[in-house]
């Protein structure tokens, strides 16, 4: 029988699980080890249910006899190594076999010590513990080091959300001003490189200060939030960018678009603010909210000095619409053939 696990005394510092047949010498290693206060005993004669013992009672150092009947200690060096659970605990062999021969066969099985049966009380006890003391410092390591790594995790992810809220306009939830700065930035450098066509929208609430007047703050925002959800509704292509620009006026970055594209799109995307029906008894355009669009594009193999270019180009087009009657699109474009479309209710002239 071996001794119960008394789960309510603090644990002994090292713990010995000794698998050897014959109880005599169990019997004998347990009279010295008894009168060490840091070290715990636990042994097992039934070399077929070694794994299982050491599994149960966690050793830091296993004795194993080498001489056993079904499974020889070789064998059974070989089934504690294969196992996840028990394959770094150090194993020290007991046995009556002193030939070099035999000792280096159980050093190549994975043998951490060889004693010869049977040993004197100060040396067993000295090997037990600094054995046993390895491996605890390896278990602390390798527990410190999954700590780092789970910290590492959290302080990525952590960054991440950082990284995330840093871009991100706090009450509509879209895009700030600086993500839309980086972004752009990027795609102009792009669209330059690959000779590929961009657009810029430039969206801009009619008559809001009015409606902040009449109807508060409050609905104000309410209001900011339900015409960005719209314009969110009409933007489809991943690439995309919906930011805003600063107070109720909003941008799009529309990569790969060609003016006659974007221009299509603005038209949507104004009659979705209209299609909202909020009420705005104070516009003079409207008996509804409405925005006024501008529009700019650089087109396929355009080269322009750099995107302020792309920016003023929107932010114009962008008061053409207001001084046109507002709840319109206006956009002009430097195109080749100086094709020019006129869409529902928008102004489109080529220069
Ligand atoms: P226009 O048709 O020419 O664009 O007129 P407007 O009144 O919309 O333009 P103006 O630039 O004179 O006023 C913009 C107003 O938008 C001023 C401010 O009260 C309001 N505004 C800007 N940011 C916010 C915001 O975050 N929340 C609310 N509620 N109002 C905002
Ligand atoms: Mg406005
Ligand atoms: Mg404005």
């Amino acid at each position: 029988m071996t001794r119960a696990i008394d789960h309510n005394s603090p644990r002994k510092k090292h713990t010995v699980l000794v698998v050897d047949d014959q109880l005599l010498v169990v019997e004998a290693v347990r009279r010295m080890l008894h009168t060490e206060t840091d070290i715990e005993f636990y042994y097992c004669t039934d070399p077929t249910k070694a794994i299982d013992k050491a599994i149960e009672v966690s050793p830091t150092v296993i004795l194993l006899d080498l001489v056993m009947p079904e499974i020889d200690g070789m064998t059974l060096l070989g089934f504690f190594h294969a196992n996840m659970k028990t394959e770094d605990i150090p194993i020290i062999v007991v046995s009556a076999i002193e030939t070099p021969v035999d000792k280096g066969a159980a050093f190549s099985a994975g043998a951490t010590d060889y004693i010869v049966k049977l040993p004197d009380k100060i040396e067993l006890v000295a090997r037990i513990r600094s054995h046993s003391q390895s491996y605890l410092n390896k278990l602390e390591r390798d527990s410190a080091f999954i700590e780092l790594n789970q910290l590492k995790a959290e302080l990525e992810e952590s960054n991440e959300a950082l990284q995330l809220l840093s871009c991100m306009d706090g009450l509509t939830g879209v895009a700030n001003r600086r993500r839309f700065d980086d972004f752009l930035a990027k795609e102009w450098k792009r669209a330059m490189r690959e000779k590929a066509n961009l657009a810029l929208i430039f969206i801009d609430i009619d008559y809001f200060k009015k409606y902040n007047d009449n109807y508060g703050h409050q609905k104000g925002d309410d209001t900011l939030k339900l015409v960005v959800s719209a314009l969110n509704s009409g933007i489809n292509r991943p690439a995309d960018l919906l930011a805003r620009y600063g107070g109720e006026e909003f941008v799009v970055v529309l990569p790969d678009t060609t003016m006659q594209g974007a221009l299509l799109l603005a038209n949507n995307l104004r009659e979705r603010v209209h299609a909202l029906k909020i009420p705005h008894e104070h516009s003079d355009t409207d008996q509804y909210v409405t925005v006024s669009l501008g529009v700019s594009s650089c087109e396929a193999g355009q080269t322009f000095k750099s995107s302020t270019k792309l920016i003023n180009d929107a932010d114009k087009a962008l008061y053409e619409a207001k001084d046109a009657g507002r709840n319109i699109v206006s956009g002009s474009c430097e195109c080749k053939d100086g094709r020019c479309t006129v869409v529902d209710g928008m102004i489109y002239k080529s220069v």
